[in-house]
């Protein structure tokens, strides 16, 4: 607000500014002449806060307005006020700074440790090769060339043993040859290539512990699950 009200310009503001410089400076001159004796130094700082609790019609206003004493002292506590808030200022930068660096340290630390633990998530390849497993109804498949998993999610690929049909597939790691102890299962479909028909389906063998399992395939139509040896390894032994 200025002298000349709300709707001040630039122009008045810096006509205003004028005024405010000409006077102070009559007063460090010694050219006016103050009434009454110099304020403490309590009320002097008071004023050089801008106080609200100092009222205008105090006669000590007039005297500081006008004593080139009072003035210079009000004007060197400006001074000092205005580098304490700068001071204070840097120093509300720097902390926002080390908390800057903090966050973004936080956050690169998330990021790595998210990315380390998708790595760990990524599923595994694995292909299961059936082909020259037994395959004719009610025969036990023998001793399997070792089939061995780790304990991880698997994008599993499995070669049918020969003759199989194709169709839908249930596809289960169990811990028995009776289809307990299931740890997980899907259904896929089989697709033929070179004369092979192949199942590929996710496995998530995270929950396994390292040992015998077995992995089943059951045709959706004939209902016969096929059991086949299975061993299921620590994902770092791998
Ligand atoms: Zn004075």
């Amino acid at each position: 607000m200025s002298i000349f009200g709300r709707e001040s310009s630039r122009a008045e503001d810096r006509f205003e500014a004028w005024l405010k410089r000409m006077h102070q400076e009559r007063v460090l001159a010694g050219e006016m002449e103050p009434t009454g004796p110099c304020p403490d130094e309590t009320f002097l700082r008071g004023l050089a806060r801008r106080s609200k609790s100092i009222s205008l019609s105090d006669p000590r206003i007039d005297h500081a307005a006008n004593c080139a004493s009072c003035m210079n002292r009000i004007l060197t506590m400006r001074q000092n006020i205005r580098s304490d808030r700068r001071k204070l200022a840097y120093g509300l930068a720097a902390a926002c700074l080390v908390v800057i660096a903090g966050v973004a340290g936080w956050f690169r630390y998330e990021m790595q440790h998210h990315r380390q633990t998708m790595a760990s998530v990524a599923p595994v390849s694995a292909t299961v090769d059936l082909w020259n497993t037994g395959t004719y109804r009610g025969e036990q498949p023998g001793q399997l060339q070792s089939v061995s998993l780790p304990s991880a999610p698997v994008r599993l690929t499995i070669i049918l043993p020969r003759f199989s049909s194709p169709g839908q597939y249930l596809i289960a790691v169990t811990r028995d040859q009776s289809g307990n102890g299931v740890i997980t299962e899907g259904f896929a479909s089989a697709t033929a290539s070179n004369g092979q028909e192949r199942v590929s389906l996710e496995l998530d063998l995270r929950s396994a512990k390292a040992g015998e399992y077995f992995l089943s395939t059951t045709h959706e139509q004939d209902q016969a699950a096929y059991y086949y040896p299975l061993q299921i390894k620590d994902r770092a032994s791998k």
